[in-house]
């Protein structure tokens, strides 16, 4: 009996991680043809705005997909509309009359599988094959379902994958930082330089406060807008109550958390890309790193000045000899309006009364809250401490 695969997706963009699966579930589950098939309109996924048109997508599909033996197709664009999966495997099943076909899909589809238009139709006609990579408790949701549809009849594959992912989201992220090289194929990459997708095209250097705003909203997670806001503003006070620049205040505070969103590997792989060599302390922390990573995004993609960069590399850990910006943006970091924890307010009146008790006063939370979870404290912050404390 002939095996044939389906992959679907928005491939927004594709990348190495939807290629290897594909290749690697066609071996393993050894199938005679593997068609990818870009998505006309997701029902599942809002596309972005501003993404690739689906022609731009099917394009960059083609190009992933050269040199392997996937078989890209455009059924779902060139039907248009919404692309309801049922449709597509009708189309399939007319094709291949008697084969078994088989849907590969990563985990939070196949949880909500049961919820697609025409689930049954669909599920009558192919065996479900999910890739898990996550956790033990993404595992047992997984087998929970598999068992669901097993009591129905219906049995579905479930595997592990063995690739590296990375979302599509973070994929943008890393493009609009210029490190997104080891993530695509060099064709890909090159198709969406080309075309400026993905902003990638954009300069964004001396972006007008108002665009730099915008620009920074959309490449934060969304719970995060309200805190980079937050810090912006509070900056702003401070540097108006200490006589700092008001401008590069306002920057820093929008910039410090510009590379936050990235987890720690994608952090690793910044410093990477970016040729920066790294010390014991930030492998071990990766998550302290996206001071650095900031900094080196604010300076190399946002061409800020020196006084912003050095404010946004300091604003986790402090350091020696801070000068009044750094001092400002990581005491605002702090103790900005959406920040709630014990003795803020303490905090909130130190920074207008005396910045470098206020200072203290952070570090010193910091220090034990590190000592508590039995964590290092970094030498920038023991450094910085001892400065501040025994300064004559
Ligand atoms: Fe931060
Ligand atoms: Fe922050």
């Amino acid at each position: 009996m002939e095996r044939i695969g389906i992959f679907g997706g928005t491939y927004n963009p594709p990348h190495l991680g939807h290629i290897q699966a594909a290749v690697y579930g066609k071996t393993a589950l050894n199938l005679d043809k593997l068609y990818l098939i870009p998505s006309h309109i997701s029902p599942h996924k809002e596309i972005p705005t501003g993404s690739p048109t689906p022609e731009q997508r099917l394009k960059m599909v083609t190009l992933a997909a050269e040199g392997t033996d996937l078989t890209v197709s455009d059924m779902e664009l060139s039907r248009g509309g919404a692309s309801y999966t049922y449709e597509t495997v009708l189309t399939l099943r007319h094709q291949h009359p008697g084969a078994e076909l088989f849907l590969m899909m990563g985990t939070d589809m196949f949880l909500t599988l049961d919820s697609w238009r025409e689930a049954q139709l669909l599920l009558s006609q192919v065996t479900p094959v999910v890739f898990y990579r996550g956790d033990k408790g993404e595992r047992e949701q997984i087998e929970e379902k598999r068992q669901f549809f097993a009591s129905q009849g219906i049995s579905s594959v479930v595997m592990e994958n063995p690739v590296t992912e990375i979302s599509s989201t973070q994929l943008r992220r890393m493009l609009v930082f210029d490190c997104a090289a080891p993530f695509l194929n060099e064709k890909v990459l090159a198709f969406i330089r080309d075309n400026g997708l993905y902003g990638t095209g954009r300069n964004y250097t001396n972006l007008p406060m108002e665009e730099l705003e915008k620009v920074v909203c959309s490449l934060v997670k969304p719970n995060r807008v309200a805190h980079i806001l937050g810090c912006r503003d509070t900056a702003v006070e401070l540097a108006k109550k200490w006589g700092a620049d008001e401008t590069d205040a306002a920057r820093a505070g929008l910039l410090h958390d510009i590379t936050k969103a990235l987890d720690g590997p994608l952090q690793l792989t910044l410093c990477d890309q970016y040729g920066m060599e790294l010390d014991a302390f930030s492998r071990e922390y990766p998550k302290t790193l996206h001071a650095h990573t900031g900094a080196m995004v604010a300076e190399r993609i946002f061409g800020e000045n020196e006084a912003v960069v050095s404010a946004i590399h300091s604003h986790t850990t402090g350091k020696a000899g801070m000068n009044i910006l750094e001092k400002i943006i990581y005491v605002a970091d702090y103790m900005e309006p959406n920040r709630r924890f014990d003795g803020v307010e303490l905090l909130r009146a130190a920074a207008f009364a005396d910045i470098d008790k206020a200072m203290v006063m952070g570090l010193e939370m910091t220090v034990s809250l590190l000592k508590k979870e039995g964590k290092t404290i970094s030498k920038e912050s023991q450094e910085a401490l001892e400065d501040l404390k025994y300064k004559p």
